[in-house]
């Protein structure tokens, strides 16, 4: 028999953050010993658990839950997305323009595999949350990396994105608040990029899934916020409860188009497409939807300065910037930062390599940069997720791996 190869159009997609470095973790958890995870933005297994009410809401509504509903989710939690994009200065979001998925994650793929042809391009950040760049190009399209630049809080390089532009540029993405590197963007800047959409006809992908992870007494301003009266941009916009509500396991996320929806009515219609041929979401998630959405927002309580996770990203960055060589833009949102090794100190050629050799020695696990699309090899992605014992020990940890790597 002829050997089963894998379809062409994986051939450029890829996602390391459950690459081969966490498989070699997890067969090193089987022998039995234990890895310190600073790898993935999970965030129940660390303790932080979904609300309670949120809970609750599921279990009482499962045995109502088991059939299919509306392909774009139910009207109930469709409403509630609909109020928060008014809470957020969206205008003009109906019912009708949002759509709930299993997590955010199934709707990137879905908003690209409806736009492009083979060969369209999507400016999309580099570094950058790799799915993105993965969905463009399973969907036929090619990702062109515009630089977000550390010497400018990571913030996104108007000049790069201008020069990236071609005639088959259709769309741009913009992660705020920032993974992998805690960014947090100003209205100034958001007006900018708009300003360069506006002049490229250019669709704005607006990834804000922290968009309540917030440090410092910080707000979010949602880019489709800023759309002018004329209404001259299509816009479509993630969020879920993933990260704001702690419910990665739930997969419900959501995406909502707005701005000049008359422009996209084709568009449009391939989204309502994707969404019918795979049915509908999950469903005892989507019940929790209204009551997230609506309730308490417990979140503020752990990015308050004595929150839990306030408190983890300061020893963090304390830690961190202390070992010689590193340096990191302090995070302003979400739960990552991403630190730089001085290349002059840490000559590293392949840091996959790096971050295997440090999960094999100190049993630590990280994400190396490249898996972010970055370019170089000198940086890393730290989750700090893990209770500041934890933090405090794999980050000695991670110092005592520089220390021997500088000798070497
Ligand atoms: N977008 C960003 C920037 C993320 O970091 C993640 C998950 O880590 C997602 C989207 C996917 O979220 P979901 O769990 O809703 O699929």
């Amino acid at each position: 028999m002829t050997t089963i190869l894998k379809s062409n159009k994986l051939q450029n997609v890829c996602y390391e953050i459950r690459g081969p470095v966490p498989e070699r973790a997890r067969q090193m958890e089987e022998e039995g010993q234990r890895i310190i995870k600073l790898n993935i933005g999970n965030l129940a297994p660390f303790g932080f658990d979904a609300p309670e009410e949120v809970v609750q809401d599921m279990i009482r509504n499962l045995p109502n839950s088991a059939g299919y509903v509306d392909s774009k989710g139910l009207f109930q939690a469709r409403k509630a997305i609909m109020h928060y994009t008014q809470s957020k200065n969206i205008s003009d979001v109906t019912v009708d323009d949002i759509y709930i998925g299993n997590g955010a994650s199934e709707l990137i793929v879905m908003a690209m595999q409806g736009l492009l042809n083979d060969g369209d391009e999507v400016l999309v950040p580099m570094p950058d949350y790799p799915l993105w760049t993965a969905a463009v190009s399973l969907a036929g399209g090619t990702p062109r990396h515009y630089l977000c630049d550390e010497a400018n809080e990571w913030y996104p390089s108007l000049d790069d994105i201008r020069s990236k532009i071609s005639a088959k540029t259709k769309a741009i993405v913009i992660i705020n608040p920032n993974n992998p590197t805690g960014a947090l963007y100003p209205d100034s800047l958001l007006k900018d990029i708009i300003q360069i959409a506006r002049e490229h006809s250019l669709i704005i992908y607006a990834d804000e899934i922290y968009d309540k992870v917030l440090y410092d007494g910080a707000t979010h301003t949602s880019i489709a916020s800023l759309e002018s009266k004329e209404k001259d941009i299509l816009f479509v916009t993630f969020n879920g409860l993933s990260k704001n509500y702690r419910a990665c396991g739930f997969r419900a996320g959501w995406m909502f188009v707005s701005g000049n929806k008359k422009i996209a009515k084709d568009y449009i219609e391939g989204l309502n497409i994707l969404a019918t041929m795979r049915l509908c979401a999950n469903v005892p998630a989507q019940y929790a939807i209204q009551t997230a959405l609506g309730g308490y927002q417990s979140i503020n309580d752990l990015v308050k300065p004595t929150g839990r996770l306030a408190k983890q990203r300061d020893l963090a960055y304390k830690l961190l910037t202390e070992i010689p060589g590193v340096s990191c833009v302090k995070p302003r949102a979400a739960l990552y930062m991403f630190p730089k090794l001085d290349p002059a100190i840490y000559p590293i050629a392949d840091d996959q390599q790096f971050i295997l050799e440090l999960l094999q020695e100190e049993k630590v696990l990280l994400v190396q940069g490249t898996g972010f699309n970055w370019q170089q090899p000198d940086h890393f992605r730290v989750v700090f997720l893990p209770n500041l014992d934890d933090l405090t020990d794999a980050i000695a940890r991670i110092a005592r791996f520089l220390e021997n790597y500088r000798k070497r």
